[in-house]
């Protein structure tokens, strides 16, 4: 596998640091300790279109096979964990509490679990916008920092320029499940870049599915001739 070395990498293998987790000693050039390194909840016998663990059960009154009756508009999904303790927190972090950092060791994550999957790659990758008046306040879209280290490892370019969110949404964690379908419906916009291209979308959490399904459905109408979706961590 590539290694990509950037200065922050360097320094790390010189100087051993600290679990970025536990704050304990982590082995030189590691990001986490060795204990929580195991304790990461990586995805097994997911759902190839969905990304659902435990596809064909019923978790929660929904049916974790629902990708088969309802097709999504991206062709797969994968996911690098399941959305749960410790990843969850790293992702809050990432978001919420300006730890940039993050992204590179969630982004690193995502890449080698690509790698693995020895998936056909597409032409381009494309990071979940936010809304500008999101983006003004958070000051960055983690989806884009943690689809700039995937799109680096895999060597693939990057376009998160000729893909908008049109209106502010609510975040879907907020809403009941029956409306977050309508929430993300329409509110994106995507250019004629995609036009017979073949797309993978990057975001750090796919829940329902439903935002990075609005964003297949407008890279589709844009041309795209497939889509498919990245993401960390599948609640
Ligand atoms: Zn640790
Ligand atoms: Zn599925």
């Amino acid at each position: 596998m590539k290694v990509n070395i950037s200065l922050k990498n360097v320094h790390r293998s010189l100087w051993p640091g600290n679990c970025l987790l536990c704050a304990a000693r982590a082995p030189a050039g590691e990001d986490l300790c060795p204990a929580c390194e195991r304790s990461l909840p990586r995805t097994e016998s997911a759902c190839p279109r969905c990304a659902a663990h435990g596809a064909g059960m019923e978790i929660e009154g929904v049916s974790r096979g629902a990708c088969q009756t309802h097709p999504p508009a991206y062709t797969s999904a994968r996911a690098a964990f399941r959305y749960a303790t410790p990843v969850d927190k790293l992702i809050q972090d990432l978001k919420y509490h300006d730890r940039l950092e993050l992204s590179r060791l969630l982004g690193g994550y995502l890449a080698n679990h690509l790698q693995a999957l020895v998936d056909p790659l597409p032409d381009v990758v494309v990071p979940v916008p936010l809304h500008s008046s999101r983006l003004r306040e958070r000051g960055y879209n983690q989806s884009l920092e943690i689809a700039r280290f995937v799109a680096q490892s895999l060597e693939l370019p990057i376009n998160w320029k000729d893909a908008q969110r049109i209106r502010p949404t609510i975040p879907q964690t907020e809403l009941p499940r029956e409306q977050r379908r309508k929430n993300v419906r329409g509110a994106f916009m995507t250019g004629g870049a995609f036009a017979g291209r073949r797309v993978a979308i990057v975001d750090d959490v796919m829940t329902s599915g439903h935002t990075a399904n609005a964003l297949a459905e407008s890279l589709l109408r844009s041309g795209a001739l497939e889509v498919r979706v990245w993401v960390v961590a599948r609640a």
